[in-house]
């Protein structure tokens, strides 16, 4: 049986973080990290947008501006992010104050890498760990966990074969948000307390470059709209719509470098937070319940509306998507089924189109005829564990980290949940 001072499991940003924080600091630690996959296949290999303003990609139940800004700055040390400009916020901000003083425009120092450069950008941070010393198990599972020996059982994650037993002195945990539901049965075991009851559920918007003229000033533009609904993940360049890696119910977005070109499309969220109440028992089973509702009725698909359908309260058809007689002259990038978005609950598709009226006054175009929502898009943030200290430990040497924890919500959140995890294991050895 192998032992290991450290045991991550998972090697997203979270895991990530966690580790190089720990190697640096204290290089004669024994470091494993486990991944399922048979590559380090984490969060960085998606898209790849890293913001560095709190409290964007920050769970303000856990961080305050002061520890966000703490651990943003040490990762940059080692993320190097080249910061984009933005430019023309004021012509932003006033016509923001003249339309409803409830909306906010966030700026945020943001980097962006873009999917074709990510396995590039991975390597290189896996390779500087490796060279540190610490061990990459790929293709390992953590499938149980002895609390009491301090043992985890792993499987080999293609056959489901036990593989390994291992110990540990500390074990981190980092699954993200596939790993939700994972890491509630690990918390249920544990007796650890955690709510489950926050979801961001929206649409996503795709449409011409030409409709949506605020990325040339802003590459990912935060709008806090009311009713809770805010503008998540824009993507331009060349962007693409795609079903999430992470959710079957949900679609996504990313688009490629900046030296891949355009494709005259952007992508963005608008999602709605919902935050839950008794009797709900599952934020995440709520979710998935209309994920499972939408994929019914459509054959399995996810479903896209084009604006003018639906302002006419007509469901989108496979027929006339692309008829250029109604404006629908570009093909979406993601194979959904036609369908209707009013399908989804009111309390949901309600605000959200409000919100996207007064995002057509900031942004004139985002509701012409032709642009495509998708339905639905899922955000599980669900977990909100009970920890025992400000470190994230949530067990006695069990510290649970990442998006799966809800400790974060994006690339740069996870990672320095990471670090402020690996802080408090320093702390104690
Ligand atoms: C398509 C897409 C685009 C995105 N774009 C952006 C973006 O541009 N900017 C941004 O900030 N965020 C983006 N995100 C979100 C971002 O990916 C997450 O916020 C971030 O990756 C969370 O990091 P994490 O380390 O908590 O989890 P993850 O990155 O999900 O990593 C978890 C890892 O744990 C492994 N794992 C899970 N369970 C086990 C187990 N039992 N045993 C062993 N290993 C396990 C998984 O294989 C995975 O490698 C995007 C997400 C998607 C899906």
């Amino acid at each position: 049986m192998e032992y290991y001072d450290i045991i991550i499991v998972g090697s997203g940003p979270a895991g990530l973080g966690a580790a190089f924080q720990l190697i640096e600091q204290k290089p004669d630690l024994k470091i494993a990290i486990i991944e399922k996959s048979k590559i380090s296949s984490g969060g960085f290999r998606n898209d790849g947008k890293q913001n560095y303003t709190y409290p964007i990609g920050f769970e303000e139940k856990y961080w305050d501006k002061a520890q966000a800004e703490y651990y943003l700055d040490a990762a940059k040390l080692i993320l190097d992010p080249d910061i984009l400009t933005r430019a023309n916020m004021d012509k932003y901000h006033k016509r923001i104050e003249k339309i409803e003083k409830n909306i906010r425009l966030v700026e945020v120092d943001q980097a962006h890498i873009g999917t074709d450069k990510a396995s590039a950008y991975i390597r290189a941070l896996t390779d500087r760990l490796k060279k540190l010393g610490v061990v990459f198990l790929y293709s390992t599972e953590l499938d149980s966990i002895d609390e009491k020996a301090k043992e985890i059982m792993c499987i080999n994650s293609s056959d489901k074969q036990i593989l390994h037993i291992y110990r540990y002195h500390k074990l981190v945990i980092a699954p993200g948000r596939k790993g939700i539901g994972f890491l509630q049965e690990v918390m249920d075991q544990l007796k650890i307390e955690y709510a489950d009851y926050i979801i961001d559920i929206g649409v996503r918007a795709e449409a011409k470059r030409e409709n949506y003229r605020i990325v040339d000033d802003y590459y990912d533009p935060k709008i806090y709209l009311p009713g809770k609904v805010r503008t998540f993940c824009t993507n331009s360049g060349y962007a693409i719509v795609k079903r999430d890696p992470t959710c079957r119910f949900s679609v996504n977005g990313e688009a490629l470098s900046a030296e891949k070109g355009s494709n005259n499309l952007i992508n963005f969220a608008l999602l709605k937070t919902m935050k839950l109440t008794e009797p709900i028992s599952s934020g995440r089973e709520f979710a998935e319940i209309i994920g499972k509702m939408i994929l019914g009725i459509s054959k399995g698909k996810l479903i896209m509306q084009r604006v003018g359908d639906f302002r006419c309260k007509k469901r989108s058809t496979a027929e006339t998507f692309n008829d250029h007689d109604l404006g629908y002259d570009f093909l979406p990038t993601y194979q959904a089924n036609p369908g209707d978005i009013a399908l989804g609950p009111l309390k949901i598709i309600l605000p959200i189109w409000e919100a996207f009226k007064y995002l057509d006054k900031i942004v004139p175009g985002i509701l012409h005829p032709s642009t495509v929502l998708y339905f639905p898009e899922i955000k599980m943030y669900a977990n909100k564990p009970e920890f025992l200290d400000n470190y994230f430990q949530a067990y006695p040497d069990i510290y649970l980290i990442g998006d799966g924890a809800g400790t974060s919500r994006g690339i740069t959140g996870a990672w320095a949940s990471g670090a402020r995890a690996a802080d408090g294991i320093l702390k104690s050895l």
